[in-house]
């Protein structure tokens, strides 16, 4: 089990790890990758990557638009072609190049992860944790290559069907910043291993480390064209994109304002494939037969790591009446302590939000969340002058109409409502348009069953939180998504169905 989020993993630190961390990497990929070439944008222009905790610009990187992603389509189109290098490999052999970029990622992992932690402000122990499950992703999908296949059907006497399955082509992939290795290899290992050719253009706040990530698939060996990554900003690039007549698929992880565009550039332009996973308002029912400082700690996690800005995180906690106010108690003992400074500090449990606009976003609800008249518990301020930094919030006597309980903060903001009935909390938790992740805590399993199965969500937890696996589908109901990613279903993303049916000239 890989957790995007749990109660052990943002505090495992270990001596190896502390001293091989280091904020002062060299950055040495800032340009477009197409043809397995650094090139720069055809415009010249740059734009700038900002540290998060300091403020201060770390790379200049080429600005890719719509010419640039013309290039990179072009070229992974003639990867793609007929008896192409890329074409004409076995599969087994495409599941050696992925294995080779998974070794080449854990040889690198401090450098990934301290790029990682420098452009998007995660703490180091986030970002280690997050280029092992980029291993583990690569690993998973290579064991895929050679066991695609489709399968002989029953037909008419006379008449042999079967089925093929065939790469789906030109897949165009768009990333967000804040697990921008994972979600990429989330993206890269199965369309790989289907034997398509990828375009991926990865959030403007954080394209170094994918930009490594380009310079090591080079290394592992893939044919030139086969991966392609176009760095720039999201309403140019990425809507190029998005609109392509060439790109046969689009994979896109973001919020759901963009997954609407890119689903209407989708429909506007050649009907390509197109798969989503966006936001999310999470909740978390906690029962009165728990144990109340267990249960706490574990909510904690689940809001607080990486500082709020994941999709899945808890972000609307139901308490039992009987154990709310013990709840909140220790919620707020466990914000307190919580050590919020440089990331590269091995005792940092939270860093920077990744940039000024959601920092502003996540203070905008802090204020709607005190005067709508929700109880500031702690936190509700920034911490210093410099770098995106929010102390841990914690709201109680939030209700459902609030705008804090019913839209996406993506910051450190956890709000806490109190329930009585499970048919109350069933209907309270789903009365919203998202619908990517919830949890529950009870040790009654009738309880645990009656939730997950009524509750409108792609992944349900019990007695956690946020653990996924490579093997799980992984994605949302309602508004947070389309199709899932991860294991066998993230796979039929990038792959096309073909009938072919035979008619006997004789028959036996
Ligand atoms: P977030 O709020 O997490 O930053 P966004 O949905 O704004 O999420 O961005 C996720 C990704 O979508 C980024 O790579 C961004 O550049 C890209 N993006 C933003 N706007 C568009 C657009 N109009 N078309 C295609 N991609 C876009």
């Amino acid at each position: 089990m890989l957790y995007y989020c749990s109660t052990n993993r943002s505090v495992t630190l270990n001596l190896n790890l502390i001293i091989m961390a280091n904020p002062n990497i060299n950055i040495k990929y800032t340009q477009i990758f197409i043809n397995n070439e650094f090139v720069n944008s055809v415009s010249g222009k740059k734009f700038p990557v900002q540290n998060p905790s300091t403020e201060k610009i770390i790379a200049q990187v080429a600005e890719g638009d719509k010419a640039d992603i013309d290039k990179a389509v072009k070229a992974a189109k003639t990867a793609f072609a007929r008896a192409s290098p890329w074409r004409k490999l076995k599969p087994s052999e495409r599941g050696v190049l992925l294995l080779k970029l998974a070794d080449l990622v854990e040889r690198d992992k401090t450098i990934l992860a301290s790029i990682e932690t420098l452009e998007n402000g995660k703490p180091f122990s986030g970002a280690e944790w997050e280029i092992s499950a980029t291993v583990e992703f690569l690993r998973y999908y290579a064991g895929w290559c050679d066991k695609i296949h489709g399968s002989t059907l029953p037909s008419d006497d006379g008449t042999v069907v079967m089925t093929r399955k065939e790469p789906i082509g030109v897949a165009g992939q768009i990333t967000p910043w804040n697990g921008p290795v994972v979600i990429t290899a989330i993206k890269w290992g199965p369309a790989l291993a289907a034997g398509c050719t990828v375009i991926l253009k990865p959030a403007e706040q954080a394209p170094l480390a994918i930009l490594y990530l380009a310079a090591l698939s080079k290394e592992a060996g893939f044919p030139p064209g086969v991966i392609n990554v176009v760095p720039g900003y999201g309403p140019t690039a990425g809507a190029a994109l998005a609109e392509h007549p060439d790109v046969a698929k689009i994979a896109f992880t973001g919020s759901v304002e963009v997954g609407k565009k890119i689903m209407v550039a989708a429909g506007n332009s050649n009907l390509k494939r197109v798969s989503l996973e966006l936001g999310g308002k999470s909740p978390f029912v906690i029962f009165d037969d728990v144990n109340v400082e267990e249960a706490a700690q574990i909510a904690h996690e689940a809001i607080f790591n990486y500082s709020g800005q994941i999709c899945i995180a808890a972000s609307r906690v139901y308490v039992h009446s009987k154990i709310y106010d013990a709840f909140i108690k220790k919620s707020k003992e466990l914000a307190i302590q919580r050590k919020v400074g440089d990331p590269f500090d091995p005792k940092t449990m939270q860093g920077p939000q990744v940039e000024q606009d959601i920092f502003d976003r996540a203070m905008k609800y802090i204020s709607i969340g005190k005067k709508e008249g929700a109880t500031l518990v702690t936190g509700g301020e920034r911490q210093g002058n410099v770098g995106y930094f929010i102390k841990p919030t914690i709201f109680s006597d939030v209700t459902d109409d609030m705008t804090i309980a019913k839209e996406e903060i993506f910051g450190p903001v956890q709000s806490i409502l109190k329930f009585d009935t499970m048919e109350d909390v069933i209907k309270r938790a789903n009365n919203t348009t998202y619908g990517l992740g919830a949890g529950v805590l009870t040790n009654d399993i009738n309880k645990a069953l009656t939730f997950a199965q009524a509750v409108e969500s792609g992944s349900v937890w019990v007695n956690q939180y946020g653990a996924v696996s490579t093997t799980a589908p992984f994605g949302g109901y309602k508004q947070s998504g389309i199709g899932r990613e991860f294991g066998a279903e993230g796979l039929e993303q990038y792959l096309e169905t073909k009938t072919i049916s035979i008619k006997l000239t004789e028959s036996a």
